[in-house]
């Protein structure tokens, strides 16, 4: 790839697959093993910028960075990292519409590496299945905190909740602001990024009409 679509696929957003890219041997090395290489490597980054390692201030901030990365901002790479989604018989047959709203969006662009914040609004329509309502907020949590396209987050989302509650009547909603177009490039401070997905019963306008209908409640009201 050439310098010029470096840069078109970073400004455009786009992202090449459903699946986050990782290597075959992303998670042979420990934790610790990557925190220490990262902390060598991001050491560099800050000596090339011209940043003097010896300051007080600074000197710790390679090994802050390296596990912040690693530990936090995207602990969701890694597959042993995934909240477990039990679910449970829909024992009272409750057969209307669930809604999971205002469910914080943590996350970095994986074009710039810069914050992604916002809110995950989610529905289901249950079948045969339903799922205890944090282990919805624990998968958005968990999926946001990797290198994400918003496009691609709403269908990770999407895909897992769909097998694990056995029923295609889904509906995931994210709004969220990119520091990468407020901060930089374009500079707008004020646009965010809504993406929707959804199926099933959700196929049926009426049904999303309702969804949007309940999302405009606020909170104060409860
Ligand atoms: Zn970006």
């Amino acid at each position: 790839m050439n310098k010029e679509e470096v840069e078109s696929i970073g400004d455009n957003h786009i992202g090449s697959n459903i699946d986050t890219p990782l290597l075959p041997n992303a998670f042979d090395k420990s934790d610790d093993e990557k925190i220490k290489n990262i902390q060598h490597h991001f050491g560099k980054i800050m000596t090339e910028l011209g940043l003097d390692l010896a300051d007080d201030s600074l000197s710790g901030t390679p090994y802050r960075f390296a596990k912040m990365y690693v530990k936090e901002l995207f602990y969701g790479l890694n597959p042993k990292n995934k909240p477990k989604l039990s679910t449970f018989e829909n024992k009272y047959g409750y057969q209307k519409m669930l809604v999971e709203q205002n469910i914080t969006i943590d996350s970095a662009c994986e074009h710039h590496f810069l914050p992604i914040t916002g809110y995950a609004h989610i529905a289901y329509i249950p079948e045969e299945r339903v799922i205890g309502l944090s282990k919805i907020n624990r998968l958005v949590d968990y999926y946001s905190h990797r290198p994400q396209v918003q496009e691609r987050l709403s269908l990770q989302i999407f895909n897992d909740l769909k097998s694990v509650l056995g029923t295609d009547n889904i509906i995931v909603l994210i709004s969220a602001k990119h520091l990468c177009v407020s901060s930089r490039g374009i500079k707008d401070k004020n646009s965010f990024t809504s993406t929707l997905e959804y199926g099933g019963l959700f196929e049926d306008k009426s049904n999303r009409d309702e969804f949007f209908k309940i999302l405009d409640q606020k909170e104060q009201n409860l």
